[in-house]
This record gives structure tokens, C-alpha cells and sequence, in this order.
């Protein structure tokens, strides 16, 4: 379950089904790491990224998808802001899953999610997600608990589905504490530029903190797969949060350079063999 970086990093992998304690794994960045050096290799990261994205979409066989989840102020919007900062807007697509609007909510809870899922050639970006409706649904009674259990096994085969078209699929949990999300939402009600993101509701849910936990770690426990695993983030600093965000995210690209490089290179020389006999055959004309 866990996976152990170099550089002295820690961040939790689950790629099977089981128990979750959330409280057994530090929201804080490890010791021995420092801000600057996680800083370089942020950087590094991203260009490494950045070329890799290249190949895919030249390549068109695969795509990535990375669901962010967390609390409120947990992070998912600054881990969008600095890992798709990276990138080449071109292949992004970044949807943000709020309250279901009417339309939305007389059809299936998938309807509105699958319409996103990445093309081949597109990494996509889930700021929440059908997560939603296992986790503020089940914690805030919005559906009964028959509606709510089947969608773990409903979520699991539309991922399948997913995978099974090629999709590098990543779920992301930001991981904060109750301190750092009181500090976070305090700091926001006080800075102008930021007051406008609150929510009466993000107050409302905070007091239901051990109820979130618990919806987090069944769906972390039950929706966990090799090929769709869930990455529990230690999120408390954010310089940690962008890194483990990157280093994962590339780690589940880099398999796959060789293969994209190829067929660009397949593609490349078919294109320079149409080339010289178009030439061959203008110049006899
Ligand atoms: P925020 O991400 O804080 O800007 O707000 C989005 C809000 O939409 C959050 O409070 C989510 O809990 C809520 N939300 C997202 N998806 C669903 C859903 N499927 N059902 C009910 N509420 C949802
Ligand atoms: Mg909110």
C-alpha cells in the first residue's frame, strides 16, 4: 500500500481493496525534506511532464485522468492551478463537479462525468467528481443508504470502462487536518481576494468531519485498483502536495515514453515515405 519515493518522500498508494485509516497517515511533508529542494524537483518534474504529454498526444493511444477530491481549502484548486500550470493548455481539459443542476439530476449520477472523461491524446482534471455522490451525498443524507452502496460497484466498472480504453486513471485525496483546514478558511474569510470562494456550507461540513473521514476511507478501501488506484496526499503544506501530485503522475506516464515515442516515429517515417514518392513522382511530371 505504501509508496516510498526517493528524496525521502511518502506518499500512500492503494491499489487494492481494504482498510483505510486516514488517521495513520501524517497530512505534514516528511522530515528531511526541505522546501527548496522539493521546489527543484517540482521543476524538474514538470518539464518532464510537459514532454511526456507531447508524446501522448502525438501518439493518440492513451489518455490520463486525475480526480482531485479533499475537504474544503484541502487544495484541489492550487494543485490545479500548479500542475496544469505546467502543461500545454492544448491537451487539458480541467471541469470543476459542483451541486448537480436539474438536468443533471434526472439522469444517472455518471451521465454528467463520463461526458468529461478524457479523449486519447487529453489529460483531464477532476476538481471533484462522481466521488460526490459516495461522499457529501452519503454524509449529508441526500440519498438513502440503498442508492449510495451500489454506486462503489457502479464506480468501479465505469473506471474499468475507463481503463479498458486506455486511460491512465489517478485519484487523488489531498489529505489535511482540522487545524490546517480552520487556519485555511480563516486566512480566506480575511483576505479579500479569497473571501468569495466560502461557503456557509464549508463551515457546516467541517463539523461533520468524522463523518467525511469515514465515507472517505470506505471509498478510498473499496474503489482502490491496480490500474485505478487511490493516492492518499499528505496536503498540509502545499509545495508537498504539488510535488507528490507530479511525481506520481509522471511515474504513471514514464512506462509508457518508449511506446509513444515509437509510434511517432512509425508515423514520422510513413509521412517522409509519402513525402519522397510525391516528390519522385511531381519531378517525373
Ligand atoms: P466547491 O468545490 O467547494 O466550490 O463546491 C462544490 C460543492 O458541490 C461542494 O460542496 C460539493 O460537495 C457539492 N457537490 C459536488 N458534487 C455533488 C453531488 N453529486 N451531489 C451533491 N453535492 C455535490
Ligand atoms: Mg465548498
Amino acid at each position: 500500500m505504501a509508496g516510498v519515493k526517493g528524496m525521502g518522500m511518502h506518499f500512500y498508494r492503494f491499489d487494492s481493496p481494504g482498510r483505510v485509516k486516514l488517521e495513520k497517515i501524517s497530512p505534514e511533508p516528511p522530515d528531511g525534506l526541505g522546501k527548496q529542494e522539493a521546489k527543484a524537483r517540482f521543476e524538474e518534474l514538470n518539464e518532464e511532464l510537459f514532454a511526456l504529454q507531447d508524446l501522448m498526444w502525438g501518439a493518440r493511444t492513451h489518455s490520463v485522468l486525475m480526480v482531485l477530491q479533499g475537504r474544503d481549502a484541502a487544495g484541489k484548486d492550487g494543485a490545479v492551478k500548479h500542475v496544469v500550470g505546467a502543461l500545454n493548455p492544448r491537451g487539458v481539459r480541467v471541469t470543476s463537479f459542483g451541486v448537480p443542476n436539474e438536468v443533471e439530476r434526472r439522469h444517472d449520477f455518471l451521465w454528467r462525468v463520463h461526458l468529461h472523461a478524457p479523449g486519447t491524446g487529453e489529460i483531464a482534471i477532476f476538481n471533484r467528481s462522481h466521488y460526490e455522490d459516495v461522499l457529501v451525498v452519503r454524509v449529508k443524507k441526500l440519498a438513502p443508504r440503498e442508492i449510495w452502496k451500489e454506486r462503489f460497484s457502479l464506480i468501479n466498472a465505469f473506471e474499468e470502462t475507463l481503463v479498458a480504453g486506455n486511460c491512465i486513471l489517478l485519484k487523488y485525496f489531498l489529505h489535511i487536518d482540522a487545524e490546517e483546514q480552520e487556519k485555511r478558511l480563516l486566512a480566506r474569510e480575511k483576505d479579500p481576494n479569497d473571501a468569495w470562494k466560502l461557503n456557509v456550507e464549508d463551515w457546516k461540513e467541517r463539523a461533520l468531519w468524522d463523518e467525511f473521514t469515514e465515507a472517505y476511507e470506505d471509498v478510498i478501501g473499496r474503489c482502490a485498483s491496480a490500474d485505478a488506484p487511490w493516492i492518499v496526499v499528505p496536503a498540509n503544506a502545499k509545495w508537498y502536495r504539488n510535488l507528490v501530485i507530479a511525481e506520481s503522475v509522471a511515474e504513471a506516464m514514464r512506462p509508457y515514453r518508449k511506446k509513444w515515442r515509437r509510434t511517432l516515429d512509425e508515423q514520422g517515417k510513413l509521412v517522409r515515405k509519402d513525402l519522397r514518392a510525391w516528390r519522385t513522382g511531381a519531378s517525373r511530371r
